[in-house]
């Protein structure tokens, strides 16, 4: 088959490779579609040290069931299908909890840390187990699927998120996930959704989107903004799809006192906290790491035009122009937001 191999750091490579081998429990997904993940672009360069070529990158993937492993019974040959990014064990004390985005086993699609090599979906053919393969309806376009992915981290940050009918929710940062989780917001009763970003373009689409009001933070006083346009309080809920300092702040001078803001952005492995602040005004600072299974809500989501992705997508373009998409992403071409690449 086909594949796209990032053969050594700021290497990608088409490349002939043997398909890939599946067990019984397992499903060889013929791929249609694979979104560039901004992780994959901190893959590419090394940065984050967890895909150690020769790798085959690519979770944000769809496709159709090309064949399966003898255990499978309930899928046939053509069937179009997604799959989640985590493959969990189900077997340790967090997956018993419920938890599987927090397995101790967790092994990501596409992710080659020191421990493990996993190939992902930048080639024709992926391997991946059956419990993590979800089935599309016959009308979804498998270039707005690969983009579930994407979704459930936003449908998740709210999900754990405590919100009340009504609410007003601020997300810092309007970029691929700020953008679905402002709709996923609005989708949980959030009736007032308000975009922070430093970049006038993003707001703007973020309005098309869904929010009702845009602030940028780099020309006016957000949190005094937000303030205003809440009787003085601040937001209930705050969503930070960022990860620095900065952004951080603005999200928890945004909330209302015994609000929570929910971080979900990781730009900076550390951040100066305003501890004082935080603890004094009771705001409870809540991690989301990836989803928890939470795929079949993003579809439905989506397939009723709730939560929108189309017009995130920058490009669908063949699996051979990745090289290039990849260099575009990395030099941070202006107004790039999701390129799907088509094996
Ligand atoms: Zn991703
Ligand atoms: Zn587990």
């Amino acid at each position: 088959m086909n594949a796209l191999l990032l053969t050594e750091y700021m290497k990608l490579e088409m490349v002939e490779m043997p398909e890939p081998e599946f067990g019984v429990d397992d499903v060889l997904v013929r791929v249609r579609a694979c979104g560039i993940c901004g992780s994959d672009v901190h893959g590419f360069d090394g940065s984050s040290g967890r895909r150690n070529p020769p790798l085959v990158m690519g979770h944000e993937a769809a496709g159709e069931v090309a064949a399966f492993g003898a255990n499978v019974g309930d899928l046939k040959p053509g069937d179009r299908v997604t799959f989640d990014s985590t493959v969990y064990c189900g077997q340790c004390f967090f997956c018993a909890r419920g938890e599987a985005n927090l397995c101790e086993n967790r092994q990501v699609i596409g992710v080659a840390p020191k421990e493990y090599r996993r190939h992902g979906a930048f080639a024709e053919f992926v391997t991946v187990p059956r419990r993590i393969v979800y089935k599309l309806p016959e009308s979804f376009p498998f270039e707005q699927a690969a983009l579930i992915e994407a979704v459930s981290i936003g449908v998740h940050a709210v999900s754990i998120s405590p919100i009340k009918l009504g609410d007003t929710a601020v997300v810092v940062g309007a970029g691929m996930i700020g953008t679905v989780t402002l709709q996923a917001a609005r989708a949980a009763g959030c009736t007032r959704v308000i975009a922070l970003d430093i970049d006038d373009v993003k707001l703007e689409q973020a309005k098309r989107m869904g929010a009702t009001d845009v602030l940028n933070p780099h020309k006016v006083d957000a949190p005094a903004e937000v303030l205003k346009m809440t009787e003085g309080r601040g937001a209930g809920v705050g969503f930070e799809c960022v990860g620095y300092t900065e952004s951080v702040a603005t999200a928890v001078n945004c909330v209302r006192k015994g609000g929570s803001v929910t971080l979900v952005g990781n730009l900076s492995q550390k951040i100066d906290l305003p501890l004082q602040y935080v603890v004094t005004r009771q705001i409870r600072l809540q991690g989301s790491c990836a989803s928890n299974g939470e795929y079949p809500q993003c579809i439905d989501l989506m397939a009723r035009g709730v939560i929108k992705v189309a017009p995130l997508i920058s490009a669908y373009a063949p699996l051979a122009e990745g090289p290039s998409w990849f260099n575009r992403l990395y030099h941070h071409e202006p107004n790039l937001m999701k390129v799907v690449l088509r094996p």
